[in-house]
């Protein structure tokens, strides 16, 4: 990866991996406490206090909150990273913040963030919310919204391992989204100015991760709060962090995140984004779901039912387990047809059972329970 701009100057050692309740922050946030906005605190289902922060004091104002969906902690580690970096005093930051406020909540769902699930308290996802507003949280994210009247929205997501991108598929490392605006998606003002900053995003992402970067599709929801926003007009875009081979910590994406949003930021603040082209936009391919985690070929060696040229899709299933993510591989399909690509390929033919590892074991029962 080309990085002259270096991610690693500005990395939080004190947060890594997936799983990220809002008590890991305590130690980064509590030396943000002249930043928060003392008038606006959230707080979840659960009596958790959901705060906000302030950076900068530009007329630029750019709302943004990651883990709306509680195990998607990706975008909020590169978030951390990137207030770091905003609070380096150095020349670049300097002027961002001249020219932009930043309004931050790093955790919008924290019962979910402990728990580790997609959902708030209650079971609701709170980006299918925004018509009926059930949910504190999302009750909260739109009172913020009111309250500082954003001139753009940055919704923060991770994706799981299945997104792929191109042909031969490569796995979607990350995917922007400008949601429409409308049923029709069309291209209204808002709309357009998030698709530029897409593409001025893309074009820094892609010299470092060339052809892994999707675009989601676009059919229009206002229940998702992307769509809501740029249906009441303030330019929306939508990250979602994806899978980088072998990263399933994600400390790869993490960096792109913090890529991403430097150059969002760094855009706005100078306004080169209005030269950019509505078409790079849509010259970035749209997502697919084409990957899975493992094949496993040669799999009629430990099962007789199973044909022998087919191949055995594992997903992992991700469990929170004394406080770290363990990944659970769980039999998924049998690919008769060449339909996946895989991020790692296990071959049963040359399996030795003193070099194998207990997941590669596993894999192998796996394969051998299978009914057909
Ligand atoms: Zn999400």
């Amino acid at each position: 990866m080309i990085d002259s701009f270096s991610h690693l100057n500005y990395k939080n050692p004190s947060i890594e991996g997936r799983y990220l309740p809002w008590t890991d922050l305590k130690q980064i946030t509590e030396r943000w406490d002249s930043f928060v906005i003392k008038d606006l605190i959230g707080v979840s289902v659960n009596g958790n206090s959901i705060p906000v922060y302030r950076f900068g004091f530009g007329n630029k104002t750019i709302l943004m909150w990651s883990q709306m969906h509680g195990n998607e902690s990706t975008t909020t580690k590169g978030l951390i990273d990137f207030i770091g970096f905003l609070n380096t005093d150095s020349e670049t930051s300097n002027k961002i913040l001249n020219q932009c406020t930043l309004i931050v909540i790093p955790i919008l769902n924290p019962d979910g963030a402990s728990a580790y699930t997609r959902f708030n308290k209650n079971q609701v996802d709170l980006n299918r919310d925004f018509q009926d507003f059930s949910q504190p949280e999302s009750v909260f994210l739109k009172s913020v919204f009111d309250h500082v009247s954003p001139d753009f929205c940055f919704n923060l997501h991770d994706q799981r391992t299945i997104f792929s991108v191109g042909s031969p598929a490569k796995p979607a490392t990350m995917s922007f989204l400008a949601p429409a605006a409308d049923k029709d998606c069309a291209l209204t003002p808002s709309r357009e100015i998030a698709m530029k900053l897409i593409a001025v995003i893309n074009d820094t992402l892609q010299q470092m991760i060339p052809n892994q970067i999707g675009r989601f599709d676009d059919a229009f929801n206002n229940q998702c709060v992307g769509d809501y926003f740029q249906e009441l007009g303030v330019p929306t875009i939508l990250f979602e962090a994806g899978h980088y081979p072998e990263d399933y910590k994600r400390e790869v994406s993490r960096a792109l995140v913090f890529h991403a949003l430097f150059s969002a930021v760094n855009s706005i603040a100078c306004e080169s984004y209005s030269s950019y082209p509505i078409d790079a936009y849509f010259d970035i391919p749209e997502n697919q779901k084409n990957f899975l985690d493992i094949g496993v070929i040669h799999p009629h060696l430990v099962n007789k039912h199973i044909p022998k040229d087919s191949v055995v899709a594992i997903q992992y299933k991700e469990v929170l387990e004394a406080g770290e993510i363990r990944f659970i591989p769980e039999f998924h399909a049998i690919d008769q047809e060449n339909k996946f690509s895989f991020h790692r390929i296990v071959d049963l033919s040359v399996l030795k059972s003193d070099l194998q590892t207990t997941v590669l074991h596993n894999i192998r029962d796996i394969v051998a329970a299978i009914c057909v």
